[in-house]
């Protein structure tokens, strides 16, 4: 466990925030004014189930508030960010992918229970968005979309500087906004969404598809002849250093990705559009594409007034996210 304390001479009460996620839980101290007072991470060993990841988290926040001397009554509210589909009004996980037999947990009573304090929970691409637009990239912005790039694509949309909700405060899933009706088979059921076809699993999935064809590539070498071991990373590597068949990949997830940006462009009329998670650090090569289809595609009038950005506060975006979102509620 890590854990660092920054000093903080404000007053107001601190919120606390965990972030879970499918491999590692943040859990954080904030000041209202976004100073981090204390941070401590843990393994979810989300494969234990529920009960058990909730009791570590539970050991971890109350040796982290003893460590820096803080009662959990000095804190003003704790706020919870998870991945899945969360029901922000009733409290629920109502099923994470991320987070296997976490199947409609009733996480915010069972800390609010705990604790005795205002509890939220919200999703955790959400929470980044929230967290770009009032400590990150997207400050003062009024309208903007966080794309989080990952094993599968999150999203979170912030209308008139309020994250929207929608009719059932669950998350805005553009991961699952569907570009091709007849594309490959989603893990939600469907086929042909957004994360199909243009987040890391289909950048590698692509890569190792070309190679099982018969073309040549550096990425075999990469892995020891383990093409199963591709990532969107080693295609990354391989594609900056020249390798046709890993750039042809990341031209191809760039491609669709461009297409759903430029679906909510012409929807929403944002002024940015962050990208997040490990294939944001793929960088231009990803985003140019992008920026190009968007030109290209979206209505010219609303076209010219977005920018198409990589996120600027990297894991640290839900945390101050979730902070934000308790103190806004
Ligand atoms: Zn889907």
């Amino acid at each position: 466990m890590v854990t660092e304390m920054q000093e903080t001479s404000k007053q107001k009460p601190p919120v606390l925030v965990v972030d879970i996620g499918g491999t590692k839980i943040i859990i954080s101290v904030l000041s209202p004014e976004g100073e981090v007072i204390a941070r401590q991470y843990l393994l979810t060993l989300a494969d234990q189930g529920p009960q058990s990841v909730i009791e570590r988290m539970f050991s971890a926040i109350d040796q982290l508030l003893e460590e820096k001397d803080v009662k959990s009554a000095q804190l003003r509210a704790i706020s919870l960010a998870t991945a899945g589909i969360i029901d922000i009004k009733q409290g629920l996980i109502t099923t994470s992918p991320n987070l296997p037999g976490w199947e409609n947990i009733a996480l915010r009573s069972i800390v609010e229970e705990k604790y005795k304090l205002p509890t939220f929970l919200l999703n955790d691409a959400d929470a980044a968005a929230l967290g770009e637009h009032r400590y990150g990239v997207g400050k003062g912005l009024s309208t903007l979309i966080l794309l989080t790039l990952g094993t599968g694509i999150g999203g979170g949309i912030i209308i008139d500087g309020r994250l929207y909700l929608g009719a059932t405060a669950s998350s805005a899933e553009i991961g699952h906004m569907v570009i091709d009706a007849n594309g490959p088979e989603c893990k939600c059921g469907h086929s042909g969404c957004l994360e199909t076809l243009a987040s890391g699993t289909a950048v590698a999935r692509e890569a190792i598809s070309k190679i099982n064809q018969g073309e040549k590539t550096t990425l075999v070498d990469r892995v020891n002849g383990n093409i199963e071991e591709i990532s969107a990373e080693t295609v990354y590597l391989a594609a900056i250093e020249g390798d046709p068949l890993s750039l042809e990949a990341i031209a191809k997830a760039a491609y669709y990705l461009g297409i759903g940006v430029v679906n909510l462009v012409n929807i929403f009329n944002p002024e940015m559009v962050v990208m997040g998670g490990g294939m944001a650090n793929m960088g231009d090569l990803l985003l140019e594409p992008v920026r190009e289809k968007v030109k290209e595609r979206a209505f010219p009038f609303l076209a010219k007034e977005v920018r198409i950005v990589p996120a600027q506060l990297g894991n640290d975006a839900g945390i101050f996210g979730a902070a934000a979102f308790a103190l806004d509620y």
